[in-house]
């Protein structure tokens, strides 16, 4: 019998709850005696505060990241007959999303040193038809956005940055959500800023371009009853945002926490034959939220495999973030990327391990992960 003291879990939010739990408590009881549950004041003073914490000038919250990315699409006049350049190494919401607009999705590699797409190849893909670019800031990693603005305004394009798994990280001193033209965030729980449910935001600095996002987000109306476009619902409850509001305060807290994590990291698994630890590109602040290792000496999942199977059997928990890439997907076949296509990402859905990183992983916990890593992977190696 494994004993549960000593288990690691990948992720775990019952820790977080208690620090928080007496402000949380009283906010969501005034929120249930005020009777207003949608829109109103508390919904306009977190969007306030995240707009103030990202460096924008606005905020339109929304009900997921996935609901931002839509509708920062749709606000952008994204459409039929447009390409939207995209990395297939990332959740299908990225994508899903452009699909959803009627949009094609054109899938550029990522590089192997910092999951988030290649520059280089963004460059070579760019076509007539090309009317935007989405920058994920996989894991936390912001991707290096003086580049990719470049690239972007010397052709015309509107950025939309996914930044679901970064709210908090920064290149150079801006946060990411500042710097494209809308910046998308995921309040799911597993983020770095998480609700206790769904929801998400889009920061902008052009005044015009909320008002539209705002009607979209609504049934198309600017007016009550009064429809110019085929919106949808997407808004984020009273009681989400009473959460997320005093949950902000505390990010810069917990983002430290993930630094010191992962620093641990990387110092506990230097040098260990078939890992590759993730780099954090000059320029950037990453806000680990994943510490994602390569494992493996050739190209296949084996190593990979054999060590999150045996650190589950030792009750260390682990996720596969992602193991097939998108271009791959059933759903996108009929785009056409046969295997090797874009080879970083798909040797990546073999070799990528994330490892438990959550703020409030006890020291004890992780050097129980490192030892029984570096563990499984000498005996591995050895035996080989
Ligand atoms: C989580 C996530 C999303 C979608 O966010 P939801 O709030 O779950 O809809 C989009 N992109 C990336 C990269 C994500 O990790």
């Amino acid at each position: 019998m494994v004993c549960l003291v000593s288990n690691v879990p990948a992720f775990n939010l019952t820790e977080q709850f208690p620090q928080i739990q007496d402000e949380v408590n009283a906010a969501v009881l005034a929120v249930l005696a005020s009777g207003g549950y949608i829109g109103g004041a508390t919904v306009a003073n977190f969007e306030a505060d995240f707009a103030r914490y990202v460096g924008t000038e606005l905020c339109v919250a929304c009900n997921s990241g996935t609901d931002a990315l839509y509708l920062a699409l749709r606000a952008l006049g994204v459409g039929p007959g447009d390409e939207v350049i995209v990395p297939p190494f990332t959740f299908i919401a990225t994508t899903e999303t452009v699909s959803a607009v009627g949009a094609v999705p054109v899938f550029v590699d990522v590089e192997a040193d910092t999951f988030n797409l290649d520059l280089a190849a963004v460059e070579r893909a760019i076509g007539p038809r090309t009317k935007a670019i989405i920058p994920v800031h996989l894991f936390g990693q912001p991707v290096d956005m003086d580049r990719l603005m470049t690239i972007a305004q010397a052709h015309n394009l509107l950025v939309i940055e996914d930044c679901a798994q970064a709210t908090g990280a920064k290149w150079g001193d801006r946060r990411v959500g500042s710097i494209g033209h809308v910046g998308c965030f995921s309040f799911y729980p597993t983020k770095n800023l998480g609700a206790c449910g769904d929801g998400g935001a889009m920061t902008v600095n052009d005044a015009g371009l909320a008002a539209d996002l705002r009607m979209l987000r609504e049934h198309g109306q600017r007016q009550r009853y009064y429809h110019e476009a085929i919106g949808v619902n997407s808004r984020l409850d009273a009681i989400q945002a009473a959460i997320l509001q005093i949950k902000l305060r505390s990010l810069d807290t917990w983002n430290q926490q993930r630094t010191a994590i992962a620093q641990r990291y990387q110092a506990g698994l230097a040098g260990l034959p078939g890992l590759k630890l993730p780099q954090a590109i000059a320029g950037g602040t990453s806000v680990w939220n994943q510490y994602t290792v390569q494992v493996g000496t050739g190209d296949g999942p084996e190593l990979r495999d054999r060590l999150r199977n045996e650190l589950q059997a030792q009750g260390i928990g682990t996720a596969i973030y992602y193991p097939l890439p998108l271009h791959r997907q059933a759903v996108y076949a009929s785009l056409g990327y046969g295997a090797g296509s874009l080879p970083v990402s798909e040797r990546l859905g073999h070799q990528v391990l994330s490892l438990p990183m959550f703020p409030e992983l006890a020291i004890e916990q992780q050097e129980r992960a490192i030892g029984a890593i570096k563990e499984v992977l000498t005996n591995a190696l050895q035996t080989a």
